[in-house]
């Protein structure tokens, strides 16, 4: 087995607080073992006088950045005028503006009719609500999900997500799911579409009729797999034929992040049922949000509950998000346009090395082959004052999940040291060991 230096942050111990009370469920801290005061934009700021550009960005939850100054006005000016902070799912006007905002900005531009359920404030309440919907609407109970997907961490989640070491904390069963291979798990001859279909259509392949099709169009957790389009018009084509609905968990790749408000647009199919979260705050607040087409909307009033349903800060930062980078094609013409200069820069690092990019718009990784490559570069980059985590079922892939607000000129910089830290550690004995 190889042997890694320890890097100057693997000796900086815990500060004693977090040792003492802190459970030690935590991991990003481990990673990254400062104290964190403040970050503005595309930086963070440690209490040491450290300055990070992070490239992981919440794992993709400030899109916008950190404290973009007119989300932060917003809601000041909210809070100064002493607006509802917390009213169960009551109308409010904050409510009412994200409501309105969401329906001309994103869902009329994009002729999509889909109904808004809030539910609890993160991304697996989403998951929970929608597979929970999906069984109730078609009287069914099996989930298909796939290898590497990565749809939370509460049971019907849970139970949806590929990840051995995250499923085994269930302490039950997780039933009621199978996973299917995702597009190009046994390579690129092998379309796993046609074996999904052929399973379907056998009345003798022992896979039960599916209540629903959940997919992550990019596996943000499982290695940045970027499914295909005609892939993906072929599940949802499945998901029809087989009387199952179509779930996209956009949580991750949605909100700008794949090129498009969601992930699925202009890929010729409408999913029945999609998941957001994540980034759809704009600010970091808790916010999720399940859609589905208004004819699955067969719920009875409380049937699906929570305190938090809805966290009026997050409409107000959502809101004010939408208004300022969706109302017109600047912000995602830049994001489209960043996304290629990504791809060409993790094009010609893979190249020089002889490894392969993941992903998709700026949602991308390089896969440096092994878990403990990727993590002794990132942890090098990290020393470096580059925030950047690792992705996939052996933590290979090193995702570059940067705000979509970064200068073209502060991207290429924090490339720079990823390319240079990827240079050192093939050239050190860790290379050599690895071998
Ligand atoms: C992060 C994530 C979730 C879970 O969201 P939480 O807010 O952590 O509960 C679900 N699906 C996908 C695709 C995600 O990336």
């Amino acid at each position: 087995m190889t042997t890694i230096t320890p890097k100057p942050s693997d000796l900086i111990p815990d500060r004693g607080i977090y040792e003492r009370r802190e459970s030690v469920v935590r991991s990003y801290a481990r990673a990254m073992p400062r104290q964190f005061g403040k970050a503005e934009g595309v930086w963070m700021h440690d209490n040491q006088g450290g300055r990070y550009l992070d490239f992981l960005s919440g794992c993709s939850t400030l899109n916008y950045g950190h404290n973009h100054p007119i989300l932060k006005q917003a809601l000041l000016d909210y809070i100064a005028g002493d607006g509802i902070a917390h009213g169960l799912d009551l109308h409010t006007e904050a409510k009412e503006a994200f409501l309105e905002t969401f329906e001309d900005v994103i869902l009329k531009p994009r002729k999509l009719d889909y109904r808004a359920m809030f539910t609890g404030p993160t991304g697996t309440n989403a998951v929970e609500a929608a597979i929970k919907l999906a069984r109730k609407v078609t009287g069914r109970e099996m989930i298909i999900a796939f290898t590497n997907g990565f749809h939370g961490m509460t049971l019907g989640a849970l139970a949806c997500t590929g990840n051995a070491a995250k499923r085994g904390g269930a302490g039950v069963p997780l039933s009621h799911v199978s996973h299917e291979p995702y597009d190009g798990y046994y390579g690129p001859e092998v379309d796993t579409a046609d074996l999904l279909e052929q399973r379907l259509a056998d009345p003798s392949s022992g896979l039960d009729a599916p209540a629903a099709i959940l997919v992550e169009t990019v596996q943000g957790e499982g290695g940045l797999n970027a499914a295909s389009p005609e892939w993906l018009r072929k599940i949802a084509g499945i998901a029809k034929a087989h009387g199952a609905l179509l779930i996209v968990d956009d949580i991750q790749a949605g909100c700008g992040r794949t090129n498009g408000f969601f992930s699925f647009e202009d890929m010729g199919f409408t999913p029945h049922i999609v998941t957001l979260a994540k980034s759809l705050s704009g600010m970091g607040l808790p916010f999720a949000l399940t859609l589905f087409r208004p004819e699955l909307d067969q719920w009875s009033p409380g049937e699906h509950n929570g305190t938090f349903r809805g966290n009026n800060h997050a409409f107000v930062t959502a809101t004010a998000a939408l208004r300022h980078f969706w109302s017109d094609d600047h912000f995602i013409g830049d994001v489209r346009r960043r996304g290629a200069l990504l791809e060409q820069r993790l094009t010609a690092l893979a190249e020089e090395h002889g490894f392969e990019t993941r992903g998709r718009g700026m949602m991308r990784g390089i896969n440096v082959g092994s878990g403990e490559l990727a993590g002794a570069v990132t942890a090098a980059c990290f020393d470096a004052g580059l925030i950047i985590e690792t992705s996939g079922a052996h933590d290979e892939v090193i995702k570059v999940l940067a705000p979509l607000v970064i200068d073209d000129a502060v991207l290429s910089h924090g490339l720079d040291i990823l390319e240079a830290k990827i240079g050192d550690a093939l050239d050190s004995d860790f290379a050599v060991a690895a071998e």
